[in-house]
């Protein structure tokens, strides 16, 4: 008999009452920093203090790099948002924010993000308010992570037009 749509015919073995079996989930190096990594891989000697750890180049990112690569990401886009976004901009903006919490592949992070942003919607109706509004955001993740806040009314000048002091230019 053919197996029902989208079903893959199994051969009968005795094992129907068997659990299936879950494919070895490998550890997640973007969930992690990369000190941390190193130690559950146990590449680390005892002999091997924490400064000696090095993260040889262009590697897999881990949590910390993923992070800074994503905030940059995130903040130049609110820098180029459209000044005043027509609705079906502010529209895409906004689920672009809820899918990214769905995929970004650190796990805790995401799931953190999609906590905060059930209580705190993204607000998409300008540029400023997209800047303000993601730099509130990244200060709330500071505050968790024990990081220092950083003043928003600079955020266009980390992010679009440089420094006031011309250092950038
Ligand atoms: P980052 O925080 O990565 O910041 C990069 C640069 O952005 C800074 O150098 C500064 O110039 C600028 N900046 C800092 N704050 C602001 C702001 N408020 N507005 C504008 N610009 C700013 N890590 C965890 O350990 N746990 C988590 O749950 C977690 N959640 C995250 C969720 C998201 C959505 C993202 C993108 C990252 C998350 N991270 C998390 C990673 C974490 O936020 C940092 O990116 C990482 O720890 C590296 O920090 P950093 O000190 O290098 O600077």
């Amino acid at each position: 008999m053919a197996a029902p749509h989208g079903a893959t015919a199994q051969p009968s073995a005795g094992l129907e009452n068997m659990p299936a079996k879950e494919p070895e989930k490998k550890p997640c190096r973007a969930c992690t920093d990369f000190r941390s990594w190193v130690k559950t891989q146990k590449k680390q000697t005892q002999e091997t203090g924490d400064s000696e750890i090095e993260k040889p180049a262009e590697c897999p990112l881990d949590r910390e790099e993923l992070g800074r690569c994503s905030w940059s990401f995130l903040h130049t886009m609110a820098a180029y948002y459209p000044v005043t976004p027509s609705s079906s901009q502010q529209q895409d903006m906004t689920q672009f924010i809820t899918l990214f919490s769905r995929f970004f592949p650190c796990d805790e992070c995401a799931e953190d993000l999609r906590a905060r942003l059930k209580k705190n919607l993204p607000d998409a109706s300008s540029r400023h308010n997209l800047s303000q509004w993601l730099c509130r955001l990244h200060n709330e993740i500071n505050t968790r992570l024990g990081k220092p806040e950083f003043d928003c009314s600079r955020v266009d000048e980390r992010w679009r037009d440089g420094w006031r002091d011309g250092s950038c230019d």
